[in-house]
């Protein structure tokens, strides 16, 4: 039945119209659509409150969305929640495995709970936990592991039901470098090998590395949803800081060019790709100012998504 209703080709992910107003009155969700399509690595990016963890609480059974719909492969959140989570895996933010189980009862019971038979659940177990690079660790309680490992104990049972889409919230918040690669690469297999990845992050450049398709959430809405490439080529202007002197009088007018002024030693520009620096600092040097360092503002998918919110907010950066 719930195979019958999911058709071959549809979305990963088909969220449509989708609103959640939380008891206290909070609109966590203002109507999002979006679409993954079957195969992607998706970004989910937005700052703090923007309303992630709600969509992807709805997806996972543990919030109710208050109107809309989303599908998984075809299957209606509404028609068959237990459809819809034998699809998925999800790699939530927060730790939350029994830490005095072993990292293989916490996989071995996960697959329990799926109906997987446990002979079965056995032998994924030993085989995402070492792809995890856990094996080791499979008889001894969790308190003890890092907290790298911790994540990765998480992926490793989000995985035990071999899910068609993967989903992780936050998986990297405060972990180091060198663990959040052994990570990547396992995803990114996954993902080569047929999975459906989405991610939501903070981390600006990890998105921009590993992901094909973003949508931007803010405010409960979205605000973004295109290609990183697309989305990349939109910033085709830099911002610098310049520290100078000689920042009396006048600025200099360069058609293309924004000047500001922030005190009386620093000067923000906003320069087109396609223009050259020569012509900035002639400008400047003609109105006595002098530049004595410069340094770029931000990265540049941080720069952009800074720059959607300000706009979504008329102006005014999201607390
Ligand atoms: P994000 O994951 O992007 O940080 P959330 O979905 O957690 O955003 O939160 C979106 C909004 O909904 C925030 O204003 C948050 O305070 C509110 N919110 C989240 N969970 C609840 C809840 N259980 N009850 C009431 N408000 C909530």
């Amino acid at each position: 039945m719930t195979h019958a209703m999911s058709a071959g080709d549809a979305p990963a992910l088909a969220v449509e119209n989708l609103r959640k107003t939380y008891a206290s009155g909070v609109e966590a969700l203002k109507g999002v659509s979006l679409t993954v399509q079957q195969g992607d690595f998706f970004a989910l990016l937005g700052p703090n409150g923007a309303g992630k963890s709600t969509l992807i609480g709805i997806l996972s059974s543990l919030v109710n969305p208050t109107s809309g719909d989303a599908r998984v492969f075809g299957i209606s959140i509404h028609a068959d929640r237990g459809g819809v989570m034998h699809q998925i895996g999800l790699v939530p933010q927060e730790v939350n495995f029994n830490q005095f189980e072993t990292p293989f009862e916490i996989c071995v019971n996960v697959a329990g709970f799926y109906g997987i038979p446990r002979a079965i659940a056995k032998v994924r177990a030993e085989k995402y936990l070492n792809e995890l690079r856990l094996w080791d660790k499979a008889f001894r309680q969790t308190r003890t592991m890092s907290g790298g490992m911790k994540r990765r104990l998480m992926i490793a049972r989000a995985m035990m039901n071999e899910p068609r889409l993967l989903i992780l919230d936050e998986p990297t918040a405060g972990v180091d470098i060198e663990i959040r690669r052994s990570m990547w690469q396992f995803v990114t297999g996954i993902n080569r090998a047929g999975t459906t990845v989405i991610l939501t992050t903070h981390y600006l450049e990890e998105a921009e590395q590993l992901c094909r398709n973003i949508a931007i959430i803010d405010h409960g809405q979205i605000i973004e949803d295109t290609s990183m490439r697309r989305l990349l080529a939109k910033l085709d202007v830099q911002s610098f800081v310049l520290d100078v002197t000689g920042l009396d009088g006048a600025l200099p007018d360069l058609a293309g060019v924004t000047l500001t002024r922030i005190d009386g030693q620093t000067l923000e520009v906003e320069l087109p790709n396609s223009h050259d620096m020569n012509s900035l600092f002639a400008a400047l040097t003609e109105h006595g100012i002098t530049v004595t360092s410069m340094r770029n503002k931000t990265n540049r998918l941080e720069e952009l998504f800074v720059r959607l919110v300000e706009r979504e907010n008329g102006g005014k950066v999201a607390a």
